[in-house]
């Protein structure tokens, strides 16, 4: 049997294993670096499984790195395969739930698919290491659980830390509703807190003794809206209040905290409308006569595929391709289709037609579908990914496989819903088969890793300098001083 068919072989056999751990990673829905459980069940497992990890990686509680080389062989190449396993807050829903029904009111969910993603991970490690213990072959397989993708870029801080630093490639992939290769261009992005500090005063009787943060907030919000026009189209702001200076009307607040998040095709266009932006909050503080401090405390480079990883990988997932579904899990996920909302058909039919280049009756019947069964084009996100970070200094790939049913958005109630399903379980373990044949093929042909490294210099990459200070830790915890309330 070849060492292909030999991965492929054990993920199957070992399939239920997997199903489990990630069913119970969707069970624990921990949000960023509060994956404590989730951690700690691929760790355990890895361990258990022979590989050496280490806990606590760059003083990130719930961060660890998994590795196995084969006794008395070189370590090189290494190969990295990042993970992910935080939940959203708020998109708690009940498992198989055709409609909006929160498992728990205001709970957390795996609406983005993350208990899949980093599970899958492993599952490729675990088959990677058995077949690397028996090739007589030099390298090395990596598994990282990477933290707080969502909202606190877990893997920049980590990058930061260097743990990425000696690797020769590495992987990722995300649960989607399509099959794809994630093109290059996912946003570049950066979190943002804005404080404003006022004075706080009743606004009855010593109004004008006070001096507002909310005013001030709500001012810079206003001059952000305005700045909208004149910004590149590719660009977005967002922002939420992260304390909105309490709940009585009756106190004017001496203090607010604003989150912003600035998203373009590139960083600089980011710190330049940072620019723009830093200049709002201070015009706000000035007419409030309430003072603001900002600071950067998460940012995702946009991200760049290396072209020899993404045929290696664009190959492996068109043979893993069409899954084969039960009649019963077709009517399961066509219960979700037949309740998706026009719009989410129509931006699936526009990725269709654009992206994939059907039309007339194939695009039809590839729309009555309730699950995307075959290959797109490599298809750009629109979202960002902290696995950018890891692309600018290392050859990446990424890829989508369909977890959920068509329509259906990472962050949808209805990809939360499904993330126990069989159509979840498949996608993930197509997932694992194509991180574990191509990391196979750079341990099995290492000529590869120099051509996917000179593939990089070709695509003119420049160094990338993160935009978190060096003072601002994970989850963006901070020292400020009070100056006024
Ligand atoms: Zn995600």
């Amino acid at each position: 049997m070849g060492k292909e068919a030999n991965l492929v072989a054990i993920l199957e056999k070992e399939q239920a294993v997997f199903y489990q751990m990630s069913d119970r990673i969707w069970d624990y829905a921990e949000l960023a670096f509060a994956e404590v459980q989730s951690s700690a069940l691929q760790a355990d497992f890895l361990e258990q499984a022979g590989f050496t990890v280490q806990r606590n990686l760059a003083a990130i509680a719930t961060a660890f790195m998994a590795e196995y080389t084969a006794p008395g062989q070189g370590k090189k190449p290494i190969i990295g395969i990042c993970g992910e396993f935080d939940a959203l807050p708020a998109m708690s829903q009940k498992e198989d739930a055709t409609h909006r029904e929160p498992l728990q009111e205001g709970g957390n969910g795996h609406a983005c698919g993350h208990h899949l993603l980093g599970t899958a991970g492993v599952a490729a490690a675990f088959a990677l290491k058995q077949v690397l213990e028996k090739a007589n072959l030099p390298g090395t397989v990596r598994y990282y659980g990477c933290p707080a993708e969502e909202g606190f870029s877990g893997k920049s801080f980590l990058d930061r830390a260097g743990v990425f630093a000696d690797l020769d490639i590495a992987l990722c992939w995300h649960p989607q509703q399509y099959h794809c290769i994630e093109k290059s261009g996912a946003l570049a992005n950066i979190r943002l807190r804005y404080r404003f500090l006022g004075i706080s005063a009743n606004p009855a009787h010593s109004g004008h003794l006070g001096r507002s943060a909310l005013d001030a907030a709500e001012l810079m919000n206003i001059g952000a809206n305005y700045l909208r026009e004149h910004m590149t189209p590719d660009a977005r702001i967002h922002y939420a209040y992260e304390d909105a200076g309490g709940k009585a009307a009756n106190v004017i607040p001496a203090q607010v905290e604003v989150n912003y998040c600035i998203r373009a095709r590139k960083m600089q266009t980011v710190l330049d409308l940072k620019k723009r932006l830093d200049k709002i909050a201070q015009g706000a503080a000035l007419m409030t006569e309430t003072e603001v401090e900002g600071h950067v405390y998460a940012a995702y480079a946009d991200y760049i595929g290396n072209p020899v990883v993404e045929e290696r990988m664009a190959c492996h997932l068109q043979n893993g391709l069409p899954l084969a579904y039960t009649p019963e899990e077709y009517a399961y996920a066509m219960a979700f289709r037949n309740g998706m909302g026009e719009n989410n058909m129509e931006s699936v039919r526009r990725n269709y037609e654009t992206i994939a280049g059907l039309q007339g009756a194939a695009l039809q019947e590839k729309l009555k579908q309730p699950i995307c069964d075959f290959l797109l084009p490599p298809l750009a996100s629109n979202g960002s990914t902290d696995f950018g970070d890891v692309s600018y200094h290392i050859p990446s790939g990424q890829f989508y496989a369909a977890c959920f049913p068509l329509g259906a958005p990472p962050h949808s109630w209805q990809a939360c819903a499904v993330g126990k399903s069989a159509m979840a379980h498949k996608g993930m373990l197509l997932a694992a088969k194509v991180l574990a044949k191509t990391a196979w093929d750079f341990i099995e042909n290492p000529a590869l890793v120099p051509a996917a490294k000179k593939a990089m210099q070709a695509q003119g990459i420049t160094a990338y300098v993160s935009p978190i200070a060096k003072n601002v830790l994970p989850g963006g915890k901070i020292c400020y001083d009070n100056k006024k309330g």
